[in-house]
């Protein structure tokens, strides 16, 4: 496991974290990559100060512009979707909405390479600077809107969609590498489907693993 920097960021004890983990445990995340990685990323520099001590509690907390840090559940459920059963791991992998960088850090710990899309510069900015005192440095940040994907940087290997869409990019299934899985909460209302997709050739196998509530995938970017 890697070695996070925690010097002067206050780290809570991992006494504290162990308990989410077994909490997320009981709920049937089991994949011990994934309860690993929660243990080891401190979730409370990711909110703020006011908040910090709510940091290991399993629900989404606010993030500032109206957005949240997702909830450690469905970080771990959305992680564990991406990784395959048997023990290997993508490597390059596109996450769409960035918001605190929790979910980024998490990813960075079990993968390669991470690209990361924000739409708001605030958030991504935030979140840059956390994730370089953390000293996590396979991670490339871009200020956009995530519908778009990042062709630059494709095809992928998998792709985490934070953010809750009404129907499936174009651009992003684009470009997935094929045997790729896309992680997605999909849907018309409110409440969404966890979907994950397989691309293999021109075909797609779907699954639905869920039903969440995200903050809305939106267009556009914004300061
Ligand atoms: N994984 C993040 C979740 C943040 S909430 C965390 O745990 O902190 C979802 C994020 O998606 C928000 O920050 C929101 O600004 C962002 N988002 C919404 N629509 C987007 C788009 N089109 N492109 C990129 N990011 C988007």
């Amino acid at each position: 496991m890697k070695d996070f920097n925690l010097q002067g960021i206050g780290m809570t004890s991992r006494r504290t974290r162990d308990r989410l983990v077994g909490r997320l445990r009981d709920q049937g995340i089991a994949d011990e990559r994934v309860l690993d990685t929660i243990a080891a990323v401190p979730r409370h520099i990711f909110v703020d100060e006011a908040l910090a001590h709510r940091a290991y509690e399993d629900s989404a907390l606010p993030i500032g512009h109206g957005q949240t840090i997702s909830q450690p559940y469905l970080v771990a459920a959305m992680t564990e979707a991406i990784l395959s059963g048997d023990g290997g791991a993508p490597c390059r992998v596109l996450e769409i909405g960035t918001g605190s960088g929790y979910q980024t850090a998490i990813l960075a710990t079990l993968v390669e390479q991470v690209y990361t899309v924000e739409r708001i510069g605030g958030l991504l900015q935030r979140a840059r600077e956390r994730l370089r005192a953390l000293g996590v440095r396979n991670v490339r940040f871009n200020h956009g809107d995530g519908n778009l994907g990042w062709s630059e940087h494709s095809p992928f290997d998998a792709v985490m969609v934070t953010a809750g869409a009404s129907h499936i990019p174009d651009a992003v299934m684009d470009q997935m590498a094929d045997g790729a899985h896309l992680v997605i909460p999909v849907g018309k209302g409110d409440v969404k489907e966890l979907k994950r997709l397989r691309k293999s050739g021109d075909a797609w196998r779907q699954e639905t693993l869920d039903e969440v509530r995200f903050v809305p995938l939106v267009r556009g970017i914004a300061r």
